[in-house]
């Protein structure tokens, strides 16, 4: 974990622009945003991916998703809509290797995803 780039954000060891905290949650701006509101909601505690979840992350994550919705609210792209997305593994394209879950929104997105 000592390297991990997203523990380091949630540790403030290096900058982000952190949007929301919490014991548990930390949501930040995405460095590379594809979309005009593209942030990052990651758990505090190091979990690699989606693959690596038990039944003790079942609150966390249902925790996550509700501050997805209210930061959709808070950055205005709650009614319109917005699209929430975990890559995991290779395949999925997940390229930095701590679960984040990241919310997108203030423009459409197509489905199926490319
Ligand atoms: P993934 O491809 O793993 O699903 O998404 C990783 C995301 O993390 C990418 O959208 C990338 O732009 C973002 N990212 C990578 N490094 C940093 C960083 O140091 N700071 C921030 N704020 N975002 C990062
Ligand atoms: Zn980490």
């Amino acid at each position: 974990m000592g390297e991990c780039i997203f523990c380091k954000i949630v540790n403030k060891q290096i900058p982000s622009e952190i949007v929301y905290e919490d014991e548990h949650v930390c949501a930040f701006k995405d460095i590379n945003p594809t979309a005009p509101v593209h942030i990052l909601v990651v758990p505090k505690q190091h979990i690699e991916s989606l693959n690596h979840l038990d039944n003790s992350h079942k609150e966390l994550i249902g925790h996550i998703f509700v501050v997805a919705k209210e930061l959709s609210d808070r950055f205005g792209v709650k009614e319109k809509g917005f699209r929430i997305v975990v890559n995991c593994g290779e395949d999925g394209g997940q390229t930095v290797n701590h679960l984040h879950f990241h919310l997108l929104g203030g423009r459409k997105f197509s489905w199926p995803a490319g």
